[in-house]
């Protein structure tokens, strides 16, 4: 499963699953550039440690990808730094909860633009170089919501489909290269943003953390237990990996039997 000397480019990765990704990634030789918000020292912390725990060379560039300009410029400022761009993991997202008639517009359009339309900008842009070497990898972090739907999350649900629907048509444009596009489609992972979601599910029915957690869990996820960043990082390098070649196009579920049901 070497990535000896690959580039790859791990979109919303300062944190949760985009983080775990970039450091299985890294802990197989490839160089990585990392993205996201957050604290600028303990960025500066992750990077620095990545480089020096896997001896390559890791980058940060804090690109908003909520705006079409930095996400194409994030690929280009990629190009820039190390020559190409090898593996494109378009992971940053973002969750709100309501019902349709109360949901924010505002919400609406930062959702689909973070989540679907940055994915979008990012293969548009990434594309030319791939084909050029004839050789690439796009992973879309999609997600259980890619492939069914829950109440109270118009636009995560929308989106997550529009990142299927993407993958899929990315796949058949390359289909004759030596690029593939696949989506990952997690259940519950324990990140920031589900904890978040964990939080308000507590405050909201009086409960514990741990019960709130359980209720959770129970709702979706037959397994009872959550996926973890470390295991989507490693069907990520499964991925980009030679072996994988001819998936293509696929949506593959880690989601301790959600869409199973
Ligand atoms: P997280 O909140 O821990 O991380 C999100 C990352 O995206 C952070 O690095 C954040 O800084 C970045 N980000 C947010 N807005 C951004 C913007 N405008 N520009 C650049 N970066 C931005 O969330 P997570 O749970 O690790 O989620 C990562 C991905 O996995 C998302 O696409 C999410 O939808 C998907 N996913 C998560 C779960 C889960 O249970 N946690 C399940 C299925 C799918």
């Amino acid at each position: 499963m070497s990535l000896k000397g690959k580039i790859a480019v791990v979109t919303g990765s300062t944190s949760g699953i985009g983080l775990g990704i970039a450091t299985a990634l890294a802990k197989q030789g490839a160089s990585i550039m990392l993205n996201g918000f957050g604290d600028a020292d303990a960025i500066e912390k992750e990077r620095s440690g990545l480089a020096a725990t896997h001896g390559v060379d890791v980058a940060f560039d804090p690109a908003d990808l909520s705006k079409a300009d930095e996400v194409r410029r994030l690929i280009s400022a990629t190009e820039a730094r190390f020559g190409r761009v090898d593996i494109l993991v378009n992971n940053a997202g973002i969750q709100f909860v309501a019902p349709i008639e109360e949901f924010p517009a505002e919400r609406w359009d930062a959702v689909m633009a973070i989540n679907l339309s940055a994915v979008f900008h990012s293969t548009a842009a990434a594309l030319p170089g791939m084909k050029a070497r004839n050789f690439g990898r796009i992973i879309n972090i999609a997600s259980a919501h890619g492939l069914v739907a829950s109440a109270n999350k118009v636009a995560y649900v929308a989106a997550k489909h529009g990142v299927v629907g993407i993958t899929k048509v990315t796949a058949l444009e390359t289909a004759l290269t030596g690029i593939t596009c696949n989506a990952i489609c997690p259940g519950w992972v324990l990140t920031p943003l589900v904890q978040k979601q964990i939080d308000a599910i507590a405050a909201k029915d009086g409960i514990s953390e741990p019960e709130a957690r359980r209720k959770l869990l129970e709702e979706k996820q037959p397994s009872l237990d959550f996926a973890t960043p470390d295991q989507i990082g490693e069907l990520a390098v499964f991925l980009a990996s030679d072996a994988a070649a001819q998936i293509r196009g696929a949506s593959i579920s880690i989601d301790g039997g959600w869409t199973a049901r």
